[in-house]
């Protein structure tokens, strides 16, 4: 077992109240590391060390260029290490290896694609009615406040720092409380490559005390959420107190729309992906499949029968497909779900269980489970479940489909199969939803806007626009007239 400290101000430290936090596995429950529970002082020690670090360190007078070298070494740094991160992060929240492993290859990724933007921020110049030079730069936006959820921990962290540290920002980085591990070994690298004292911090606490001083500080220019939305409309409130700026990344109940011309067996397969991977614990995932009648119960049908290849175990298990849930809260939650919609009418086809293996017995394990005869007024269909719980409603028209998969306060992610284009472009066009796919789900790009339409969010991560929520822009008017204005 590992004790980890965090860091603050370039310094590994405990938290004020000597108070630790034990993590185990959420596959066999053992131990795995002990970190420190922050409190909402051990949250203003790290915001001072990074307001100092912001107002009088050296990361103020860094080049674009500078920056970019050092985010090119912290993402071939990440790139060495990749294989102990991804065991630890399997260890951490239960996914499979080969997820994992893909998530620490898109943070490597993600921090290189920012490296790369560092050196683009640039500022027009318009030619204005007046005798003036007029030009606009763009500049870091200060103290960032950055809270992440546990279901994507490193990655989440990546998407945070890199384009803020990209625009010139220092940050307080908040991984929850669950899975703070790879977030630590995060910042023990970004140490190593040579980023200035102050310039990352990374508390590991929760969100009572720790994370709700990082929303509510004056002294934190911007606050940078991904979690559920319940939480984002505290976040939003709390930061009222200075107005500082605010992006949320929140939930989704995201519809993967089937109709009747889709590839079949492509379709298939996209379904129980877009349900499954990382056991559902997914803001994008495809949690509502709406399938065309004339094929639902065929579809459902191929699903049920391809189920035994979403095979359960630990993560580190090469023949794993899903792993455990993150905690015996969480998986409590999802199970309660299960009960709801049995209750609700709806009817179970697979899973809704803990697997029988007694090998199994001392991890957060759910069997992946599909209901069928789902109506959109329940609660299975409504509301966020974030595990491995697939709700299947049938449609007869593109119509039909496009009101059902809109019929939701969400608003983050939405898929079409089809091989009729001009129906994919169609349907497309109606969704309500920021991240969309055609004959595929789940697939992101660094290079590509991240973020959710309604309630599933404000602002947008990754890409061009992720560099913008870290910005300040200002206008600067040069005078070319000597003369006084004479107005007076
Ligand atoms: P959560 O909202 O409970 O917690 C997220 C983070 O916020 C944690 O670090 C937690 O400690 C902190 N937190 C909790 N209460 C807080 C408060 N009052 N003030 C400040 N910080 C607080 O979410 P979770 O259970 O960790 O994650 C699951 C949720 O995250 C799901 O709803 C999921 O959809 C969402 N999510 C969204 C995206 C996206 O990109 N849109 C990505 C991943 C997860």
């Amino acid at each position: 077992m590992k004790r980890y400290q965090m860091l603050i101000g370039g310094n590994w430290v405990d938290s004020v109240s000597g108070q630790t936090r034990e993590l185990r596995d959420p596959a066999n429950g053992e131990i795995v590391a002990t970190v420190p529970e922050a409190s909402r002082e051990d949250a203003r020690a790290a915001i001072d060390a990074a307001r100092a670090a912001f107002d009088n360190g050296p990361w103020r007078k860094t080049s674009a260029l500078d920056r970019a070298k050092l985010l090119f070494k912290l993402a071939e740094a990440i790139t060495k290490e990749a294989d102990a991160l991804a065991r630890l992060e399997v260890q951490s929240c239960g996914k499979p290896l080969a997820e994992a492993q893909f998530d620490v290859a898109d943070a490597a990724n993600c921090f290189e694609f920012y490296g790369g933007l560092a050196t683009k921020i640039a500022g027009e110049t318009m030619n204005v009615p007046a005798n003036s030079v007029s030009f606009v730069v763009r500049e870091p936006v200060g103290v960032c406040g950055q809270i992440i959820p546990w279901n994507y921990p490193l990655l989440m962290a990546a998407w945070k720092l890199a384009p803020a540290l990209a625009a010139g920002n220092t940050c307080v980085l908040k991984p929850s409380e669950l899975t703070p591990l790879t977030a630590l070994e995060l910042g023990r690298i970004v140490t190593e490559v040579g980023f200035p004292p102050g310039v990352v911090n990374i508390l590991t606490g929760p969100g009572a005390g720790a994370g709700e001083e990082l929303a509510e500080s004056p002294r934190v220019d911007k606050v940078a959420f991904t979690g559920g939305t319940v939480t984002g409309r505290k976040i939003l409130q709390a930061s009222a107190t200075n107005l500082k700026k605010v992006t949320l990344e929140l939930g989704g109940k995201n519809p993967n729309i089937v109709f009747a011309d889709a590839d079949f067996e492509a379709a298939v397969d996209g379904a129980l992906f877009g349900a499954f991977a990382n056991q559902g614990e997914v803001c994008s995932a495809g949690s509502r499949l709406l399938v065309e009648r004339s094929i639902h119960d065929r579809l459902v049908a191929a699903m049920v029968e391809k189920i035994p290849r979403v095979k359960v175990g630990h993560g580190l298990d090469p023949a794993t497909k899903m792993g455990p849930l993150v905690s015996g809260a969480h998986r409590d939650k999802v199970e309660s779900y299960v009960r709801i919609g049995l209750e609700e009418g709806a009817r179970l086809v697979c899973g809704g269980k803990r697997p029988s293996d007694p090998a199994l017995a001392s991890g957060h394990f759910l069997e992946p489970t599909i209901f069928v005869d789902v109506k959109p007024s329940m609660r299975i269909a409504r509301e966020e479940i974030f595990g491995p719980v697939l709700a299947v409603l049938p449609f007869d028209t593109e119509e039909e489909a496009i009101a059902l998969a809109n019929d939701t306060e969400y608003g983050l992610a939405a898929a079409v199969w089809t091989k009729n284009l001009t129906r994919a472009h169609r349907v497309i066009r109606e969704l309500r939803a920021g991240i969309t796919w055609v004959n595929t789900y789940h697939p992101t790009f660094n290079e590509m806007p991240w973020g959710g339409y309604k309630q599933s969010g404000t602002g947008r991560e990754l890409g061009l626009y992720g560099i913008e929520a870290y910005l300040e822009t200002k206008q600067v008017n040069i005078n070319l007239d000597e003369a006084p204005l004479g107005w007076y």
